[in-house]
């Protein structure tokens, strides 16, 4: 039994794997089980070419995408020689085989001093968490390589600045009953465990994150679906965390159906990072449960073009094939993504795996988070950049969420020059001026 074997009751432990407190990031000892002790190499290969991600056809016309990408065989090859296809493919094994201390990371990470630093000092609010997979798509040399700074604490994040919060969107204000945020009048968000396979160093609920204070037990979701029944205004129920798919598949199928009960439940949406992070963990057993609880959406979480890899291009394929319409959300981050080129390549990415792109957030003021915020600015130009220049498709909702509670505002560069008695003078995506009759406005119809 290892120890992310569901339980009894069947939910997942998480005993040895989630530290008791924010100090994750102790600089102890490798788990016995990691084969981490190999020589650091110093040249690896490029993450992978358009050609290893997206699908060649066979000449009957089937689909095969590749395995995995270079980087991540270079990876295997170099750190976990020993581990055959069946354990790297197992989600469990690559949940126990994290990543989380100073000792393990800089086993394969050639680390900076602020890095270094920062995995010492270990108390930011966050704990660390790396799965091995997503450590393979790391640059082992440069601290700059945008999906690093994600998930490799740096100094910056023990700096609190003005404005920032822990609770920035004051979810704690809004949650009737301990772990469920009710905002809108029409919906709920379910934070069903607060564990993830790897932590963002930008979350948003990084002050319940990780500190296994949020667990899924069942008297405590009991009591949130009984809040759901009770509240006839409720048409859509958002599964959130943590990750829920880090759940067993029994526990997960007994909330889903639970919640299917309640009869004025219209849609259930899971939020999650998996097929960027765990892309292991879409098994076809999985997709099989899921598929039982329609209309089931899922809200995927993807911040850079690095991200879509042939693994997680076949998790996506799995969930869409399962027809579980997929939208992602993406968080603008200083360093990472705040370009228009690699912005596109991520839309046009996201498209390719049938992920339509449904937010793009501006960065929360979540304590610690200044080194990873943009200007607004910033953000409209992106749009800018996207909107007209490419498939409507690939263009997020560009949102804010209000500080304080105020829930997610819309940002769109401006478009509407000016309006005159009669008509509206537009601005299109090249720059260029256009006039719109709007005889209705002056004769005041609508
Ligand atoms: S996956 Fe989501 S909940 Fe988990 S650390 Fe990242 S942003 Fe936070």
């Amino acid at each position: 039994m290892t120890s992310f074997d569901a339980d009894p009751s069947g939910f997942v432990h998480q005993d040895e794997e989630e530290p008791p407190s924010p100090m994750g990031v102790a600089t102890g000892s490798t788990p016995a089980s990691a084969t981490f002790g190999l020589p650091r190499i110093s040249r690896q290969p490029m993450l992978f070419s358009d050609r290893e991600l997206f699908p060649r056809f066979s000449p009957d016309g089937a689909v095969c995408p590749p395995r995995c990408s270079v980087r991540t065989r270079h990876f295997r090859r170099e750190f976990f020689p020993d581990v055959p296809d069946r354990l790297w493919n197992d989600w469990q094994w690559q949940v126990r085989h994290r990543f989380r201390t100073l000792a393990q990371i800089s086993r394969v990470l050639e680390l900076c001093d602020d890095e270094r630093a920062a995995l010492l000092q270990g108390a930011s609010m966050l704990p660390v968490g790396i799965t091995p997979y997503y450590m393979s798509l790391l640059d082992r040399d440069d601290p700059q390589q945008p999906l690093r700074k994600t998930v490799v604490p740096r100094l910056a994040e023990f700096v609190h600045s003005p404005g920032e919060a822990e609770d920035p969107l004051d979810e704690e204000s809004d949650s009737p009953v301990p772990g469920l945020v009710h905002r809108y009048p029409d919906r709920v968000l379910l934070l069903v465990l607060d564990f993830c396979s790897s932590y963002c160093r930008y979350c948003t609920r990084s002050r319940v994150v990780g500190h296994g204070e949020i667990t899924p037990g069942r008297a405590r979701l009991e009591r949130a679906i009984d809040y759901i029944a009770r509240t006839p205004t409720v048409r859509d129920v958002l599964r959130s965390g943590g990750d829920p798919l880090v759940l067993a598949d029994e526990k997960l199928d007994w909330l889903l159906g639970r919640i299917r009960q309640i009869r004025h439940v219209e849609i259930v949406r899971i939020g999650t990072k998996v097929p960027a992070v765990l892309p292991q963990r879409v098994t076809p057993s999985l997709v099989k449960m899921l598929r039982k609880h329609h209309p089931l959406w899922m809200s995927l979480h993807f911040i850079h073009p690095d991200e879509c890899t042939p693994e997680s291009y076949r998790a996506c394929a799995r969930l869409a094939d399962a027809g579980i319409p997929l939208g992602s959300q993406t968080v603008l981050l200083k360093g990472v993504n705040d370009s228009v080129p690699v912005m596109r390549d991520l839309m046009h990415s996201l498209l390719r795996m049938r992920v339509r792109p449904y937010y793009l957030y501006q960065c929360d003021p979540i304590v610690g988070s200044a080194h990873f915020r943009t200007s607004v600015d910033t953000g409209l130009e992106i749009i800018a950049g996207l909107r007209g220049h490419t498939s409507g498709y690939a263009v997020p909702h560009y949102v804010i969420d209000a500080p304080g509670g105020g829930g997610k505002i819309p940002l769109q560069p401006q478009t509407v020059v000016e309006r005159c008695d009669d008509c509206v003078v537009l601005r299109n995506y090249e720059g260029n001026l256009y006039c719109y009759p709007d005889e209705n406005r002056q004769s005041g119809r609508r």
